[in-house]
């Protein structure tokens, strides 16, 4: 392929530091550049944790952290614990920066757990198909590590080029981990810095995974009508043996399914997974099923429905093992993550392994050969099947209501929830015959079952075994399905929609992300995306939020995967796969900035960041956040300019990037095309914001798409969305609307009467539109 034209500002080369890298040699072990001819490197290929900070000051500055403290103490060495409230601890913190470190800790975590997954995913898969694979993601796909590309500098052409992306993040992880310890990083802005980093590290490691996976066991590659897959414990036949999987990590249920394909048993077992590894499973294998996502753990591993349990890494309970043991199931543990106390089986023989399970020699099995848990998953849910499926495994109805009578209404129950859930009253009512309000809790995962309740009721009621009975009544209805994960977006649909998106006449691309601490259940969100699909949006989703928007049917018994397009265009909702394919949706707005805006990626973060905070009309929504993984995963995004939008259970993150529209100068703009600074708008407003309701999260997702570079006609459409939301949700126009009219083409015609009352009132004067909205070369840099 000839290389691109790059497209560097005239003055580029005065202002950075610049190298031109000649076509790295091309050697057995090494990776060759972009392209075996010249290279044009931006400034900052490989940044180090320092390099990109310049770049971070400038969104710190207009989108200050908001810190929301669990407690003003500190544990973390031993001349603690300190207080830090208006003080400083021994070793000279303030709380503001401890704040920042324990946010920087938290992104650490999360970074790591991708990163570690994804050098896990790479190694194997090497090992299984060689060094030399090729990175081949279809015709339709020419940027295929977009991440990549503008961080390393490189265009990885076969597996073993990933390698050079994971030392880099590696290393970078090393250092940001080693600023949490005492005595180093003292300012909490540069603690935030840090945390960018991360969650840039994240960005990186996520798209090294989940390209590997796709091209090594041949996962959908970026296909708009990839098939759609079955959903819901109610598709489960709970006649068969059932190996259930959970985590994130592919390879061991890959190996499952190569088994039964391999000895033609795959009618005669079901597969089934919760979380990502069921996404991803599902897009190796469409026989697969998915039971749905992390709120369903503790309630369908109480169910019984599972003979082996296949465990690998993230969001798994850590208590997996004791709860497989109250209904017999078997515990195969597969990767170094989560060993479990269990022995370590990998060079046993199958046959061996399988009989010490069955014979109850062993409690479970570490077996890190994910062939081999193929192997012995499915001969221990043969033999042990039968068995097991006369074990009664949840109390009957008529138990539940002997259960329920216990309580003492004593409410410990509902003081522990994290949504101060009516547990109580449905026990109580239960208690009396009536498990409606059980019923309640149980449908849309209300009740996510974390078993914090469970844990604390002092009359020791099984209340989640409850709750999975309750739900067994129903489970004809919990049928669903979800689009099989596409992975990226193609470069032909980017070269399609780019225009529209960066002018504004797609009003912009939403993206559902994230776990399931909903403040009250999925159905909320997946109304959600559908209010934005029928308003011409782009919906893109991920892993637990791409489940949850499965598990919703209209009317007509359609869920929203049946009613709209897997395209990446207007009105399409695009299910780009697990945690780890979350990396496309920033992916997705760097390639805009390339191949719209013929922007050059390699070693060229920050314009490329610069081009989509001010260009492209995305926002994410993570409603129901919980993970350190969430934390990376929105920071990292917020680095590369977009904002995000979280639940009320987030501001348990303990920080937020709030912009201020009061100081007017913290919106400056240049117009890189006069060259001039001129007065901008607060768009996007924040970067990282907690809203309570899902109306409030409506109203801001919509606001949070508007962008300076808009044209009269996009932000027109914008504004109409902005309006017409807050009236629904609020009854009102939003009082703010004058700071996003630049000139009076801007507002929407349908509310032109109210907007310019608003407009008079507040003493509204127009203002010059930026041609080439940037915050580069602002003055002082
Ligand atoms: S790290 Fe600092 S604030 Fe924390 S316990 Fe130690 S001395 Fe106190
Ligand atoms: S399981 Fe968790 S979410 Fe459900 S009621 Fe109990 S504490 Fe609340
Ligand atoms: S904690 Fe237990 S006993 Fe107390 S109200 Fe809840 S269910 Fe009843």
């Amino acid at each position: 392929m000839a290389p691109k034209p790059k497209e560097f500002k005239a003055d580029f080369w005065k202002t950075k530091d610049f190298k031109i890298s000649i076509g790295d040699i091309i050697s057995k072990e090494g990776i060759e550049s972009t392209d075996e001819s010249s290279v044009v490197m931006g400034p900052t290929q490989k940044p180090n944790v320092t390099d990109l900070r310049s770049w971070d000051m400038k969104l710190l500055e207009r989108y200050p952290p908001f810190y929301s403290p669990f407690c003003d103490m500190c544990c973390l060495c031993t001349y603690g614990k300190c207080d830090l409230l208006n003080k400083r601890g021994a070793c000279g913190i303030d709380a503001e920066t401890q704040q920042a470190r324990t946010i920087l800790l938290a992104c650490c975590i999360g970074s790591a757990a991708h990163s570690g997954h994804a050098r896990h995913l790479v190694e194997y898969l090497i090992e299984k198909k060689g060094d030399d694979f090729p990175i081949d993601l279809g015709m339709d796909i020419d940027i295929e590590a977009p991440i990549m590309r503008t961080l390393i500098g490189k265009k990885p052409k076969v597996l073993g080029d990933l390698k050079e992306a994971l030392d880099y993040l590696e290393e970078q992880m090393v250092h940001l981990l080693s600023a949490c310890h005492t005595g180093q990083e003292g300012n909490s802005k540069d603690f935030e810095s840090k945390a960018l980093h991360a969650g840039l590290m994240d960005n990186l490691g996520k798209e090294v995974g989940d390209i590997a996976q796709i091209v090594a066991l041949d996962l959908p590659k970026g296909d708009p009508e990839a098939p759609l897959v079955e959903l819901g414990v109610g598709t489960i036949d709970r006649e068969k043996p059932v190996i259930l999987c959970i985590g994130h990590n592919v390879a061991p249920g890959a190996g499952i399914m190569d088994y039964l394909e391999d000895q033609e048993l795959e009618d005669d077992l079901e597969v089934c997974g919760i979380c990502c590894a069921a996404i991803d499973i599902t897009r190796y294998n469409h026989n697969a099923k998915i039971v749905g996502p992390i709120s369903k753990q503790l309630k369908f591993i109480r169910s019984g429905v599972a003979d082996v349990i296949v465990v690998d890494e993230q969001c798994i309970r850590t208590d997996v093992l004791e709860e497989a043991k109250k209904n017999n199931a078997v515990v195969i543990a597969t990767t170094d993550k989560m060993c479990l106390g269990l022995p370590d089986k990998t060079n046993e023989d199958a046959d061996k392994i399988v009989s010490e399970l069955i014979n109850n020699q062993i409690d479970g099995a570490l077996i890190l050969n994910p062939d081999k848990v193929g192997e012995v998953a499915t001969k221990v849910a043969m033999k042990t099947s039968g068995e097991r499926s006369k074990v009664q495994v949840l109390p009957d109805m008529d138990e539940v209501v002997e259960f329920a009578k216990k309580c003492t209404e004593c409410e410990w129950c509902v003081r522990v929830c994290p949504n101060s859930l009516p547990m109580m009253d449905a026990v109580v009512a239960a208690g009396e015959g009536d498990i409606s309000k059980m019923e309640e809790l149980y449908k849309n995962d209300v009740c996510y079952s974390c078993g914090r309740c469970e844990q604390e009721c002092p009359r020791d009621i099984p209340i989640i075994s409850m709750m999975a009975k309750v739900g067994e009544k129903d489970l004809e209805n919990q049928k669903y399905n979800v689009r099989a994960g596409r992975g990226p977006v193609q470069d032909v649909e980017v070269r399609r929609v780019g225009a529209p998106i960066v002018l504004g006449d797609i009003p912009g691309v939403i993206a559902f992300v994230g776990c399931t601490n909903y403040p009250d259940g999925g159905e909320e969100v997946a109304k959600m995306a559908e209010e934005f699909l029928e308003r011409n949006y782009i919906v893109v989703t991920t892993g637990c939020g791409a489940m949850t928007l499965g598990e919703y049917r209209d009317e007509e018994g359609n869920t929203l995967y049946e009613r709209y397009s897997g395209s990446f265009d207007a009105k399409g909702l695009v299910n780009m796969g697990s945690c780890v394919s979350n990396a496309h949706i920033p992916g997705v707005a760097i390639k805009i900035a390339n191949i719209f805006a013929k922007k050059p990626l390699e070693g060229n973060f920050e314009e490329i960041a610069d081009y989509i905070l001010n260009r492209v009309g995305a926002c994410g929504v993570a409603w129901g956040a919980y993970s350190q993984k969430a934390a990376a995963i929105a920071t990292g995004v917020n680095r590369w300019g977009i904002p995000v939008v979280v639940g009320p259970q987030a501001s348990k993150y303990r920080r937020l990037f709030l912009g201020r529209t009061d100081k007017e100068d913290s919106w400056r703009i240049n117009d890189l095309r006069k060259h001039t600074e001129v007065a901008g708008e607060p768009a996007p407003e924040h970067l990282l914001y907690a809203a309570e309701t899902i109306g409030e999260a409506t109203v801001m997702t919509a606001k949070l798409c508007i962008r300076p570079n808009d044209t009269s006609k996009g932000r027109q459409l914008k504004l109409n969305h902005y309006i017409d939301l807050n009236k629904k949700y609020f009854g009102t126009l939003p009082h703010d609307i004058y700071k996003f009219v630049r000139v009076e083409k801007d507002i929407p015609i349908t509310y032109k009467r109210d907007v310019m009352q608003i407009l008079e009132e507040n003493n509204w004067k127009p203002r010059e539109i930026p041609q080439e909205p940037s915050l580069m070369d602002m003055k002082g840099d």
